[in-house]
């Protein structure tokens, strides 16, 4: 198709000649950056095709169950398909974890007993951790079990401080918490190779410490993942990539049997363990999800470089740059300005399949510590992995982009954005 008829549609949509033809321009140049994202896709999908047939998934597995849910095989089998993606020797795959930031808590308190201590060799956690932790003291804490918490700050280019770490590690240490994406950090995500290397070391300073990995926003962005490598327990969210923009809810802990049974005896009750818990209708759409996330994740990559390249030739600073290697699905771009955030969120919600029409403001969300606006016209409530993007209120005003299960869309949505900053008379093009 001709160049003039694809601007003509987008003209149609509202955008001006001069954000389409500057955000034309950023798209040259991405080509072999995209073929490479394709050929990773392929290689997932297959990897995922394995494991479905691997394990024989039958329409029967689909099904679902009701009450207690014993013998649920659509569960159990949506568990052993997931520990042969992340080959682990088990998985946890529940809709009853709520959110990532349960799978994490339930990961962390299932497995360490007053007296432990957690270190965190990568700096702050993610923000909802703090409270799960007790760095914020919080209801039900860690810190209120007498599970004591320390971090060590990463050294300048976000390296890691192994001399540092081996000081920090001591008798009481039991689990090594690492989290691969920045979250609402300013720091890079680390690859696999990076957290694989930070495993072995920790591994041998003390041998038999647990390594729990934080992987939300990872998975897929790489051919291989953190579990592969010694993580005892990888954790993530089904909102997330691994959900593929189709499971409604649920949280994933994949790892060792024992650190799985630690879990399942938490999550349910010790005795019941994984042999209880319905899965209700939602199996269809974690199996279905699961299937096509490797290439959903794909679009949302494609999306953050497309992001990057387009703010960078705005001049604003990217993290990561468009022709960085990419660990995960979040693009970050720092805007120095409030109203250049708010603008940028707007743009991405007035693009959006569902609630286009609504203005997302900033506010006091719980778990987060400064106010934090949020753009989101998703299918799921708050999915990330759908086209959004969200931004605590202070210095430097970054935003946090990520997710589209389409790439279309998030093209489109960003040259909305940049649309949306030039009517404010926020950038010129
Ligand atoms: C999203 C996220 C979490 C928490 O997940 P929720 O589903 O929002 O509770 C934890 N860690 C990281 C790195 C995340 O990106």
């Amino acid at each position: 198709m001709n160049n003039e008829v694809t601007k003509a549609i987008y003209l149609e949509n509202g955008i001006d000649p001069d954000v389409y033809d500057f955000c034309a321009k950023a798209l040259d140049g991405l080509k072999e950056r995209f073929e490479e994202i394709d050929k990773r896709a392929e290689l997932n999908q297959l990897k995922v095709l394995k494991a479905f047939r691997d394990n024989r998934v039958s329409y029967e597995c689909l099904q679902g169950s009701t009450g207690y849910g014993h013998d649920d095989i659509g569960r159990d089998t949506l568990e052993a398909v997931y520990a042969s993606v992340f080959k682990t020797e088990d998985a946890l795959v529940r809709p009853q974890i709520t959110c990532g930031t349960h799978a994490l808590a339930l990961a962390l308190m299932s497995n360490l007993r007053p007296g432990d201590e957690l270190l965190s060799p990568v700096g702050k956690p993610y923000d909802t951790l703090e409270e799960v932790i007790g760095i914020r003291p919080s209801r039900g804490s860690l810190a209120e079990y007498g599970i004591t918490y320390r971090q060590v700050e990463l050294l300048s280019g976000d390296r890691f401080d192994y001399d540092g770490i081996r000081a920090a590690i001591n008798e009481r240490t039991k689990m090594i918490t690492i989290q691969r994406s920045k979250g609402y950090q300013t720091r890079k995500s680390f690859s696999v190779d990076e957290i694989r290397e930070l495993i072995e070391f920790v591994k041998s300073v003390k041998p038999g410490v647990l390594v729990m990995v934080d992987d939300c926003y990872g998975e897929f962005t790489e051919l291989h993942e953190p579990s592969e490598y010694g993580a005892d327990m990888m954790v993530g969210s089904l909102i997330k990539n691994p959900g593929g923009g189709l499971a409604p809810i649920g949280g994933y802990i994949v790892g060792t049997h024992e650190c799985i049974e630690n879990a399942a005896a938490r999550l349910t009750s010790p005795g019941c363990g994984k042999d209880v818990g319905a899965s209700l209708d939602v199996l269809r759409s974690m199996y279905q999800g699961f299937f096509l996330a490797p290439t959903v994740t794909a679009s949302a990559m494609k999306g953050a470089i497309f992001a990057a390249a387009v703010y960078e030739k705005l001049g604003y600073e990217t993290i990561p740059k468009a022709e960085e290697s990419r660990h995960d699905i979040i693009q970050a771009i720092r805007f120095n300005d409030a109203d250049k955030l708010i603008a940028f969120c707007k743009g991405v919600q007035a693009a959006s399949p569902v609630d286009s029409h609504v203005t997302p403001e900033p506010w006091a969300m719980p778990g987060y510590n400064d106010e934090v606006i949020m753009a989101a016209g998703a299918f799921i409530q708050g999915a990330s992995i759908e086209f959004s993007a969200d931004g605590p209120l202070r210095p430097p005003y970054a935003a946090y982009f990520q997710g589209g299960i389409t790439w279309p869309h998030v093209k489109f949505g960003i040259i909305n954005t940049v649309q949306e900053l030039k009517n404010k008379n926020l950038v010129t093009v």
